[in-house]
């Protein structure tokens, strides 16, 4: 890590300005050595420099370089940030004249990395970092920053706090039992720790489902046979939201997915008539290929025409979405009623027309209703929202259950305490105070180029 690097931060392509990033113990000589003005080993901290970057004696461009001396940085590391302008051949060169001079071209998330293994911040607040770069919604940004400012990760230290005052009072009473006035702990009184302990990791596991939809969105599958109106749907939601519209080349259809903002939650809706060959969505995918896609989904709309019959397959897909989070759309609303309802038995649906806007609303309150988004709005979203934090909080319940079973079976206070140990040392495995060298790898490399 003694080695200096550097990267483009901004994305390539045309824009007014790129930067390029710089950090290292090289990192103001290097970036010295290639401006016309060469005074930059002088300059004093958090100032910012006009200068011209030249190769030999041709300039490059005209920039202005920010200087920030180890170890108030991002990094800690000095870091040295030149504003040149935008535009692939300009960045590229410049680039490439720092790599000429001593720089080692950073690999993505490296900045990130050093400041964690810096100690500028911890693992969830480098995670989020990245989170933050990736959210599309307010919501998702919110939560991403609550991350980076330590707000997630306060929240796993008092819990990891709480064992320790745990743990300490269980070596008083190990190492001085003759001491009379020392509180002896008793496994009751464990067993009544442990069970706050558990509430709040299960109360953190349950907001981190919200934190899961935030971040990622809800993934919404329309089903339903040809020319019920899928598409029709899909584009009535996306009318609203044409900005986020992903177009993806090489289907039948210009639009088999998009991204709907439902009020600040993403609904990544696929169209099933994108993917369908023949005119037939349960002869040519089948129901296994429907299977598939019902797996995926964290809901599912299943469309039926108000204008025709309900057929059996209708019937056997909707038996197989009974369990998961759903929605019968009853669409054509508008047009003379042939669908013969008993067939639903039971079965809750909503009314709509595409045509007529009808249903609509009532649709998106009850798909807030299903995830209760309204319950997140007034949180203060401090969630978990990595599958890695999550897990390890899961293993931390199995450890709790294993304690508590000991407890019942009378266990030495001794072996209670090597369990809550381990848990202390798994939460701190959530933000980083223990690590593994692969993990950390694995885990920036999901960056991006310069961060
Ligand atoms: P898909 O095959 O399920 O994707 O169905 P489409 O969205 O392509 O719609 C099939 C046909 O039904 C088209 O001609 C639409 O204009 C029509 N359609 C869709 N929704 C409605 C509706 O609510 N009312 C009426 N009357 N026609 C609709």
């Amino acid at each position: 890590m003694n080695d200096t690097i550097a990267s483009i931060s901004t994305s390539l392509g045309v824009g007014a300005i790129s930067i390029i990033r710089i950090s290292g113990n090289k990192a103001i000589e290097i970036a010295n050595s290639i401006t016309k003005k060469k005074r930059l080993l002088e300059a004093q901290s958090h100032t910012i420099h006009y200068d011209f970057v030249i190769d030999n004696e041709n300039i490059i461009d005209e920039v202005l370089i920010s200087i920030m001396k180890s170890p108030k940085t991002f990094t800690k590391e000095d870091i040295v940030e030149i504003n040149c302008h935008g535009g692939i051949a300009t960045t590229n060169k410049v680039l490439e004249l720092l790599l000429r001079n001593g720089a080692r071209l950073a690999e993505p998330g490296e900045f990130t990395k050093r400041a964690f293994l810096n100690g500028r911040i911890d693992l969830i607040e480098a995670e989020g970092v990245m989170d933050l770069i990736n959210a599309k919604t307010e919501k998702a940004r919110k939560l991403a920053i609550n991350q980076v400012d330590g707000k997630v990760s306060d929240m796993i230290k008092d819990l990891r706090g709480e064992m320790l005052t745990l743990l300490a009072n269980i070596e008083v009473n190990i190492d001085y039992p003759e001491y009379e006035d020392i509180l002896e702990i008793t496994n009751k009184e464990i067993k009544e720790k442990i069970k706050t302990v558990e509430e709040t990791i299960k109360e953190i596991i349950k907001n981190s489902e919200n934190g899961k939809i935030i971040k990622e969105g809800i993934v919404t599958v329309i089903l339903g046979r040809p020319n019920v109106g899928k598409s029709s749907l899909l584009n009535l939601l996306i009318e609203e939201d044409k900005a986020i519209v992903t177009d993806i080349e090489g289907t039948t259809r210009d639009i088999v997915e998009g991204k709907v903002n439902l009020d600040g939650i993403l609904l990544n809706i696929i169209d099933t008539a994108g993917i369908r060959k023949t005119d037939d969505l349960v002869e040519s995918i089948g129901v296994k290929k429907s299977l598939d896609l019902i797996n995926k989904a964290d809901l599912i709309l299943y469309l039926l025409n108000n204008n025709e019959e309900i057929k059996i397959d209708d019937i056997e897909i909707i038996n197989q979405i009974k369990d998961k989070n759903h929605i019968i759309l009853v669409n054509k609303s508008d047009l003379d009623e042939k669908i013969d309802f008993s067939k639903l038995k039971d079965l809750k649906f909503i009314k709509i027309s595409t045509v007529n806007n009808e249903g609509i609303l009532e649709l998106k309150e009850e798909i807030k209703k299903i995830f209760n988004l309204d319950k997140i709005e007034t949180s203060d979203l401090t969630y978990l929202t990595n599958a890695r934090s999550i897990a390890l909080l899961k293993q931390s319940l199995e450890i709790i259950e294993e304690i508590k079973i000991g407890i019942d079976q009378d266990q030495m206070v001794d072996m209670l305490e090597i369990d809550i140990k381990r848990i202390w040392k798994i939460l701190g495995e959530i933000i980083g105070e223990t690590y593994q060298d692969e993990l950390i790898d694995q885990l920036f490399s999901q960056f991006c180029l310069g961060k």
